[in-house]
């Protein structure tokens, strides 16, 4: 796995990083045969962007803009390419790279360093932008503390190109409910998470992880995942009641949203009986818990990807869970569940393109421009960030990527990103 990362870092596309800006001139403007906007279900044609420094401050044809454009702003003719808003990947791990078995995961915080594994990071975060990924949501550090904070700071400051970064530090679990597992009791391991037992242990670990950066709380729900009797996927709850009222309500107070891996039946009713604002995986949703979702205005970031590719792997009850997932899918699009697009990527290797992930959500019955709204305008909701991008329009963040077919005809054109900027400044041309 480190070979082929390493193959991946040797052929990675030149990028003008925000230290070396690709052009001193301050505006741009972009002209494409076609775009996609992230709101509007009709696509565009002969469209023009207009870019003043960050922002945006001017969409609309190319006629139309023509009047508006300064002497001095850089053309960049993109021909027959659509361009979208720059995508958004609200679940991600800049800090895995690929945990399929216990083994895989255990060996990176046994034989990594954090600081060797904030290294692997900054690569993971360079090719996430590469592949278009212009905001992301990083879902826990698995136990290399707060680095995730100083990856997004690094990336802020023009030190390393990556994403708009959310971060959520450490995520949450009881004792013995998240690995390391299973090492002699003589010994003392590393732990993949920050334990927390009682409601005030909860509480200032919400208010630590505030201090220390954190944008999100994240807790793990559940675990051991199995079949019941009733057809269900249930699992085994990690908190109790009033341990998860004082994680929400503290983070809440904090102004901090929360998101819960949640995979069985009862880890998500646990979740949402908590008031949290995203269940992630959610293999075991059905009917009823989909209802509370809509009710209660909670995203679903339902990982496909990372579930096809471990499970096989993993065996056991996970290639069940697949097809239970599916099924999920098709209901809650029939319910209107906001669905954000998430990958768990750093679940697996940063070598696979967490673009993948489009090409499952359409074989479930979404369609591309639901997809691809997942990933902009909806993903940019759930963070709160609806005002700075998600969409290609005045005022918004220049976050913009172009690919050279047609994503509503062939949703893995976008596994084949031909241009990124962020911010205004180019990454990949
Ligand atoms: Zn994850």
């Amino acid at each position: 796995m480190f070979r082929r990362t390493l193959a991946v870092l040797l052929t990675a596309p030149v990028f003008a990083g925000a230290q070396t800006p690709s052009a001193p001139v301050k505006s741009y403007v972009i002209r494409a045969a076609h775009m996609i906007d992230g709101k509007s279900d009709v696509v565009q044609n002969d469209v023009a962007v207009l870019i003043e420094g960050e922002r945006i401050v001017a969409v609309g044809s190319r006629s139309q803009l023509a009047s508006r454009i300064p002497a001095s702003a850089q053309v960049i003719d993109l021909g027959g390419a659509t361009i979208l808003p720059g995508l958004i990947d609200n679940h991600t791990h800049v800090l895995l790279q690929g945990d399929i078995t216990a083994a895989d995961y255990d060996d990176q915080l046994l034989k990594e360093s954090i600081p060797y594994r904030a290294i692997r990071a900054t690569a993971a975060v360079r090719t996430s932008l590469m592949n278009g990924f212009t905001a992301i949501r990083d879902l826990e550090t698995e136990g290399a503390m707060y680095a995730d904070v100083d990856v997004k700071t690094a990336i802020a400051r023009g030190v390393i190109p990556g994403p708009r970064m959310f971060v959520s530090t450490r995520a949450l679990s009881t004792t013995g409910t998240y690995p390391l597992l299973g090492y002699s009791w003589e010994l003392k391991m590393p732990e993949g998470v920050q334990i927390v037992d009682g409601p005030e242990e909860v509480r200032k670990a919400v208010r630590e992880e505030a201090k220390f950066g954190a944008d999100w709380i994240k807790f793990y729900a559940d675990r051991r995942y199995f079949l019941g009797s009733d057809g269900r996927l249930r699992s085994w709850v990690n908190f109790t009641d009033e341990e998860l009222k004082i994680l929400v309500s503290e983070a809440h107070r904090l102004g901090k949203k929360v998101a819960a891996h949640a995979i069985g039946w009862d880890g998500i009713d646990a979740a949402l009986r908590a008031g949290v604002n995203s269940i992630e995986h959610g293999d075991g949703l059905t009917d009823d818990l989909l209802d509370r979702m809509v009710a209660q205005k909670v995203y679903w970031c339902p990982t496909i990807f990372v579930g096809v590719y471990v499970a096989s792997g993993r065996g056991g009850v996970w290639p069940k869970m697949v097809e239970m997932e599916r099924v999920a899918f098709g209901k809650a699009l029939k319910k209107g569940v906001m669905i954000s697009y998430g990958t768990d990527v750093g679940g697996y290797a940063w070598t696979e393109n967490q673009a993948q992930e489009f090409a499952y959500m359409v074989r479930y019955g979404m369609s591309p421009m639901a997809a691809i709204k997942s990933a902009t305008s909806v993903a940019a909701q759930l963070l709160d960030q609806s005002e700075n991008f998600g969409t290609i329009e005045a005022g918004k963040f220049a976050d913009i990527v172009a690919v050279r077919g047609d994503p509503l005809a062939d949703i893995s054109e976008l596994t084949r990103v031909t241009f990124v900027m962020k911010g205004g400044t180019i990454y990949k041309q």
